[in-house]
């Protein structure tokens, strides 16, 4: 490897460590070849329901120098989410992902850190940053650049620390080594697919989004279909029960960013009082939280149809 390429290899990587993320993995910036089978079939069985949106950029998915013109390589970096302890609250749940405030946010804010670093350290270069707000497939980028597997969740799984971590993507035109994809290690396990309670997860790795209940407590605007209703398990926003039960989250460690901390008046919310919830306090809670996404009508049939 030319002595400059790894030079900007090495930066890249004490960015990403310097700014508090948890993983960073490289991956040449060509086509998804193998992705591009999957995804096809996907949408052709139409597990994407009425999320029509994932009909577009179709090329743009798989090819990322179409999003940055001369793109040479994408950076894949990992951010810890899961959280010191669980809501202790039977009725209703919502995923840990949204116990804090909106990731979209710290998430960007803090590849926009890291864009002005690299071009500090390297000079001026194209690139643009994803996180989940664009098509970009960023479990697939995650898994070969060797920071996880996909599991038979479809989740990114890491040997480390398990799957509880938020994905991001920096994808630049400047050249830096590629790291290698890891091994699978799901083995023979199929937990996530026996306590899934829906049967979403149709084959390994396949999730059917209109049968999930992430898609039918955040996605879905409109009436979650009555052949649900007691199949929820209390949740109603989004949905860890796949992750829950993975034996690689075992060795989640919990986070320790403040932003991520959640909001004490959800921490503390009694069972009757989901149930009662206003907008007023809906507005209050979830301020700056993810859960925003859902609306407040959404959230509060949510509550009614999993109590
Ligand atoms: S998130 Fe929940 S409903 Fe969706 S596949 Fe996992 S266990 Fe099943
Ligand atoms: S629960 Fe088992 S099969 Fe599912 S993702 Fe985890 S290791 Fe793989």
């Amino acid at each position: 490897m030319n002595t400059q390429k790894a030079k900007h290899t090495a930066t890249v990587k004490q960015i990403a460590s310097d700014l508090g993320f948890d993983a960073c993995g490289i991956s040449k910036a060509v086509f998804l070849e193998n992705d591009a089978v999957n995804l096809e079939k996907w949408l052709n069985n139409g597990y994407h329901g009425k999320m029509k949106w994932m009909e577009n950029y179709f090329d743009k998915r798989l090819d990322p120098t179409l999003l940055v013109p001369g793109a040479k390589s994408v950076i894949s970096l990992l951010f810890n989410y899961y959280p010191e302890k669980m809501f202790d609250n039977e009725d209703v749940k919502i995923s840990k992902y949204a116990y804090g405030q909106d990731y979209h946010f710290v998430i960007k804010d803090k590849q926009k850190k890291f864009m002005q670093a690299l071009t500090e350290q390297v000079g001026e270069i194209e690139g643009r940053v994803f996180v989940d707000s664009a098509p970009v497939l960023d479990r697939a980028w995650a898994a070969k650049s060797g920071l996880g597997w996909i599991g038979k969740n479809s989740m990114l799984i890491t040997k480390q620390k398990g799957s509880f971590y938020f994905i991001a993507e920096i994808i630049v035109d400047l050249d830096l080594a590629a790291d290698l994809p890891t091994t699978d290690h799901c083995g023979t396990c199929r937990a996530c697919i026996d306590a899934c309670p829906t049967d979403a997860i149709v084959e390994d790795r396949v999730v059917d989004s209109t049968k999930c209940i992430s898609y039918l407590t955040i996605e879905l605007r409109e009436q979650i279909p009555s052949s649900f209703k007691d199949k929820m398990e209390g949740w109603a926003f989004g949905c860890d029960i796949c992750q829950d039960v993975c034996p690689w989250n075992k060795f989640s460690q919990a986070h320790k960013t403040q932003e991520f901390f959640p909001n004490p008046t959800l921490e503390h919310l009694h069972k009757n009082e989901w149930q009662e919830f206003t907008e007023e306090v809906f507005k209050e809670v979830f301020k700056k939280s993810a859960v925003k996404r859902a609306g407040f009508i959404k959230l509060k049939e949510n509550i009614n149809f999993c109590k």
